[in-house]
């Protein structure tokens, strides 16, 4: 049973959407202390830095760290928001405590694991600091969880969760995979829990945060986490997603944190709604027609000693369809996806047939 506090900054004041926004990186005293000034302006009332950046790759940009924890105290002294940053290890807790930080989150590389996070949570102990914990980066709901039992172990009980997406191998739409269905487990599991959407990470790129983060609030997230940066194109991280202030006023003037549905007239939607139907129908006899013949073929591939994956006949059918679905205005990339995975069954039911003969 996890113990939860509400934390006061992550619920909504007059009907708007809570906000924790800022650059990817804590990079100088002045980039910060513009962001946050611009940001104070437009409502955030918590600000956002990395000031330890976890890096895939080494040789970038690992952020300022200690001093720049000085600039967020700042921000808080001139601007009254409340500040946030990531901690990693015991080290980071430690001296975010001594400088006064408000709140800290634990990123979606951390949170994949359980020795950083228990660090973590020991760290913490007798503090009543917030924590907001990122999904890990792998789709692994119990991993999540278990983060959270950690804390709450340690006797943190201001929780609350930041969906991020999902690392994935294969190329997106999005840099990080929504997988919208674990933030929405993970509160049936953790009821009252705040969680709040990062549509930035998840998008990868600046033009497709704004609709990330309607889809979020449509999926009753809490609030939004939105990297902002003066000036995104010089940035020393994540350069292709951040907003640049006026960006994030576009966005949050164009939000609808509640969506108030218009009296929906079902009897217009039926005739649209039993068609999909027929569609759907159609599809699964059509696929289930399709498995039928692949299993026959593996048959024979078997007989004739033939190898079941054949990467070339693979790649030209993959991309003549995809030719045919975009003659047809389908998306490239859903194609290639919906095809990947017609294709993964296939080899599957191929490998089933040859094993009952
Ligand atoms: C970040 O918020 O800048 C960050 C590093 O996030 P994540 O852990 O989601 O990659
Ligand atoms: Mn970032």
């Amino acid at each position: 049973m996890i113990e939860l506090e509400k934390i006061e900054l992550l619920e909504s004041q007059s009907g708007k959407c809570p906000l924790i926004a800022g650059p990817c990186s804590a990079e100088s005293e002045q980039q910060v202390l513009d962001c946050a000034h611009s940001l104070a302006r437009l409502g955030v009332r918590i600000f956002r830095a990395g000031v330890w950046k976890p890096r895939t790759r080494p040789g970038t940009f690992e952020g300022a760290g200690n001093k720049a924890l000085e600039w967020l105290t700042q921000v808080r002294k001139e601007t009254g928001m409340a500040v946030i940053t990531e901690v990693a290890n015991a080290r980071h807790v430690e001296a975010v405590l001594n400088a006064g930080i408000d709140m800290v989150w634990i990123g979606a590389r951390t949170t994949t694991s359980p020795f950083a996070v228990q660090e973590i949570a020991d760290a913490l102990r007798g503090t009543r600091i917030p924590v907001l914990v990122k999904n890990p980066i792998n789709a692994e709901l119990e991993l999540w969880i278990g983060a959270f039992e950690r804390l709450s172990g340690a006797g943190i009980t201001k929780l609350a969760a930041i969906h991020r997406g999902f690392s994935s191998y294969y190329e997106r739409i999005y840099r990080y995979s929504p997988e919208w269905q674990i933030p929405i487990e993970l509160r049936r599991r953790i009821p009252g829990l705040q969680v709040i959407c990062d549509p930035s990470h998840m998008a990868g790129r600046s033009d497709l945060v704004p609709h990330l983060a309607q889809m979020a609030l449509d999926m009753k997230a809490n609030g939004l986490f939105i990297e902002v940066h003066p000036h995104p194109e010089n940035a020393l991280s994540d350069v292709a997603q951040q907003l640049t202030p006026s960006q994030f006023e576009q966005l949050t003037g164009n939000l609808i944190y509640h969506r108030e549905p218009e009296k929906v007239d079902l009897d217009y939607l039926e005739p649209y709604r039993n068609r999909l139907e027929e569609i759907d129908m159609e599809l699964v006899r059509n696929l289930a027609e399709r498995f039928r013949i692949t299993g026959s073929i593996g048959e024979y591939k078997n007989l004739k000693n033939l190898s079941i994956l054949q990467p070339d006949r693979y790649k030209a059918v993959s991309d003549e369809l995809v030719r045919e679905g975009i003659k047809y205005g389908l998306d490239e990339k859903f194609i290639r996806l919906l095809f990947e995975a017609i294709h993964a069954e296939s080899i599957r039911c191929q490998i089933n047939k040859n094993k009952t003969i």
